[in-house]
């Protein structure tokens, strides 16, 4: 007999916990199963922005300080030109990921969420909720979220593949020693570093993530980037290389299918100008949980894509405005006008930061604002 549950998540990173969370407060049986056991690494510069912590408070309430370090200093560079350095930005939490994703599932975990680390799906029919490992158990689901990031298994098992490798992005990162606790304690992001993205540095407790990203196909020696970058930084061949894609710019239209519903990575709910998707990741997440427990409740599962749908529509059009926003920063000569415009006005440099660390939105950014900077890239006025 497969165990059976009221949801199965599948994936338990920021998505899939937030999801387990909350469908488990609401009284929910929940299993939450990941094929990895915790704690793992997971490839992530680590930048928890604003947003980000006002999403996981009100998920998970406070979480231990010690998994953060809060840095206001940022500075902006295009390659060996600086920009402008703030020591008073909005500040950016930094953490490790690996703590940070197991101290969330511990606290889907405690929120009453079934522990199925270690296991790893084989087969998901999609009809009937029904997964089948490759261990060679199985269990049974009115509803599925899948939280299973970039390279979905389920969204494998819906479309046929995750996404369009042509479409998204791609990055690559280190973790190197940190110099020093004292030496460099701003976050720097390299607007020249990557096309159609950028290079970052963030200092974390013990280490430096040094990393490079864009859009994958404008960036096919991005190997000789990150080079590039770390050489920069004094870091060449100061930690091993991996590389992860970021389904920035591909937010799924219809977040799932019948009874089975994506989140997170999984739904491409990744920030094309910022690349940030943890924010995104709880904040569905926990919509997802939410559109569950809601359907379950009235005893219409199939109820809860739609009403996870209408949930998400907010967080796609914020999505959309990023995309606009991106075709006007990070094509070609606009970009290294639009590097000399944040240059010269500080002003806009602390809107971009504002941006960057989640304290302002895409729509918070008024259409006459956005116009005067890009009448001014268009005319080269940069
Ligand atoms: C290099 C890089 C840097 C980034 N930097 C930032 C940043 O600074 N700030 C930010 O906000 N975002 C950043 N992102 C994006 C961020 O990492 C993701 O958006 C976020 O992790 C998405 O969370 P998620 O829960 O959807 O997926 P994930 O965090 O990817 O979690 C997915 C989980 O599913 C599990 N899983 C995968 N496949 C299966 C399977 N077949 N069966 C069972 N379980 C499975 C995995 O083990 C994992 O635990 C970065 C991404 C990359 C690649």
């Amino acid at each position: 007999m497969a165990a059976a549950y009221d949801l199965a998540v599948i994936g338990a990173g920021p998505a899939g916990a937030a999801a387990a969370a909350t469908a488990a407060r609401a009284g929910l049986a929940v299993a939450l199963v990941d094929r990895a056991r915790f704690p793992r690494d997971k490839l992530c510069g680590g930048g928890v922005t604003g947003r980000a912590r006002r999403a996981l408070a009100a998920v998970f309430g406070p979480l231990p300080a010690a998994l953060f370090l809060d840095c206001a200093r940022v500075r902006l560079v295009a390659g060996d030109r600086l920009l402008g350095e703030v020591a008073d930005a909005p500040p950016l939490s930094l953490t490790m990921r690996r703590d940070f994703d197991a101290a969330l599932r511990a606290a889907a975990l405690a929120a009453g969420a079934d522990d199925l680390a270690g296991r790893r799906p084989a087969a998901l029919d999609p009809a009937s909720g029904r997964i089948a490992f490759e261990d060679g158990g199985s269990l049974a689901a009115a509803l599925v979220i899948g939280a299973d990031g970039a390279n979905s298994f389920v969204a494998r098992s819906l479309w046929g593949r995750a996404f369009d490798p042509a479409r998204i992005g791609f990055a690559l990162e280190v973790e190197a020693p940190r110099p020093g606790p004292a030496e460099d304690d701003a976050v720097e992001v390299d607007l020249a570093a990557a096309a159609w993205g950028y290079g970052w540095a963030f200092p974390k407790p013990r280490s430096m993530t040094l990393g490079v990203g864009g859009l994958h196909p404008a960036n096919p020696d991005l190997r000789g980037r990150l080079a590039a970058y770390l050489a920069r930084h004094g870091a060449t061949g100061a930690g091993r290389v991996r590389g992860a894609f970021v389904p920035a710019g591909a937010v799924r239209r219809v977040p799932g299918r019948g009874r089975v519903l994506v989140a997170g990575d999984a739904a491409g709910l990744v920030d094309p100008v910022t690349g940030e998707g943890i924010a995104w990741a709880v904040i569905s997440g926990a919509a997802a949980g939410r559109a569950v427990a809601a359907a379950l409740a009235d005893g219409r599962p199939e109820r809860a894509l739609p009403a996870y749908g209408r949930a998400l529509a907010p967080v796609r059009a914020e999505l959309f405005r990023a995309n606009l926003l991106r075709r006007l920063v990070y094509p070609g000569p606009l970009r290294g006008r639009f590097a000399s415009l944040l240059a010269r006005q500080p002003r806009l440099q602390r809107r971009y930061l504002a941006l960057l660390a989640g304290e302002i939105d895409y729509a918070d950014i008024r259409a006459a604002s956005l116009l005067r900077i890009a009448l001014r890239l268009v005319a080269g006025r940069g």
